[in-house]
């Protein structure tokens, strides 16, 4: 047995052990946020990946039963939009009851979701689901999200915090976009028991034309946000992206993910299931591991468990750690490709 194997643990070449996965479920998307989706580039003319090559969710759980072997105990359904693959409520249940994971959860743009919708996603065995929450402002969500849709965010606030307890959500804070709505943005999350977590701008994929002068630091947002509350930091899991402020008097906390300024590679767990079955390591990778085809040849099982422990325990990703010292010459896959 390699000195990186132990039992149910497997080891990267940064003494990084495989825990938690993000599989996109879906490529698709009912949104082009600016960031992630840009309406000239996903339009009609894009290729999206076609049905035959995207993975059946008896495939999932089988993947997820393997990875479980080497130390799988997250997963996060993500895309693309999730709530546009059906019986989505279906995949969770088993990945709870057959799987057998410590939690599953969702990141969601939540236009797809209702309150029964929500109630479903509970009962099929989701622990949490991450709305992402770009604007308040119903004018910018076109601009922002690409999308006419009007929300009437409050009910499903209410019913993620009915059915959930929590409601976390997700801004991506973009210069002279949305900047100026964060104070907005946590005096309304505020009102309910919530995790409300910016996100800085990321340079994922190639399409979305990353500037770096439009990232806002989460240390500027930090000293913003503490003009108008006060905060105390909180304990994190060390391998937990988001560093966390309680907002005192409240139910509430803040978490600031800064990919960019400062990276947290050292710690990363994860790894990503593209929708046509691909394992990334990284999400700034430029090129997956093929599990489908495994998968789909005879008696994968072995074969595939052996795939796994390679490839994790080659793992030596830390782009975010390197990202203005070292070029590169492949492109980064897209983020609703490989699940944000
Ligand atoms: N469609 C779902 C949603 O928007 O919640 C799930 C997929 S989306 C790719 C997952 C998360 O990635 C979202 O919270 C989104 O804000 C974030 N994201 C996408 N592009 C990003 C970027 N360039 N920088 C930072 N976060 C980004
Ligand atoms: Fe769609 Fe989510 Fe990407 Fe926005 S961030 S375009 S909602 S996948
Ligand atoms: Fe993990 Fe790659 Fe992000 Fe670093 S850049 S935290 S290795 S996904």
């Amino acid at each position: 047995m390699s000195a990186n194997f132990v039992a149910n643990t497997v080891t990267d070449k940064l003494s990084r052990n495989f825990e938690y996965l993000r599989i996109s479920v879906t490529d698709r998307c009912n949104f082009r946020c600016s960031y992630c989706m840009p309406s000239d580039i996903f339009n009609k003319d894009y290729s999206y990946i076609s049905q035959d090559n995207i993975l059946s969710y008896e495939e999932i759980i089988d993947i997820c039963k393997l990875l479980k072997k080497i130390g799988l105990k997250k997963v996060r359904i993500t895309g693309g939009e999730p709530l546009l693959r059906k019986n989505i409520d279906k995949l969770i249940f088993k990945l709870k009851t057959e799987v057998m994971l410590d939690r599953v959860s969702m990141t969601t743009n939540g236009s797809l979701l209702s309150d029964d919708k929500v109630s479903e996603l509970k009962k099929s065995g989701l622990d949490s689901i991450t709305l992402s929450l770009d604007t308040l402002d119903k004018d910018k969500i076109s601009v922002i999200n690409g999308t006419k849709k009007n929300f009437n965010l409050m009910p499903l606030l209410e019913s993620i915090e009915k059915h959930f307890n929590i409601i976390k959500t997700n801004t991506v804070v973009i210069k002279d976009v949305n900047d100026d709505e964060v104070i907005d943005i946590i005096n309304h999350m505020k009102n309910f028991k919530s995790e409300i977590r910016f996100i800085e701008y990321m340079d994922v994929g190639e399409s979305n034309k990353w500037d770096p002068s439009k990232v806002v630091s989460s240390e500027s947002l930090l000293e913003s946000i503490n003009e108008h509350y006060s905060l105390k930091q909180m304990k994190t899991e060390t391998s937990s992206t988001a560093k966390k402020w309680h907002i005192k008097d409240s139910n509430s906390s803040i978490g600031l993910i800064s990919s960019i300024t400062q990276p947290f590679c050292s710690s990363c767990n994860r790894a990503r299931l593209s929708v046509d079955g691909k394992l990334f390591t990284c999400l700034f990778a430029s090129n997956g591991f093929d599990i489908k085809s495994v998968m789909r040849s005879d008696n994968y099982e072995e074969k595939l468990l052996e795939l796994f422990k390679k490839i994790w325990m080659e793992r030596s990703d830390q782009y975010s750690q390197i990202r203005f010292s070292s070029k590169r010459d492949l492109p980064k896959v897209e983020m609703s490709y490989i699940g944000g």
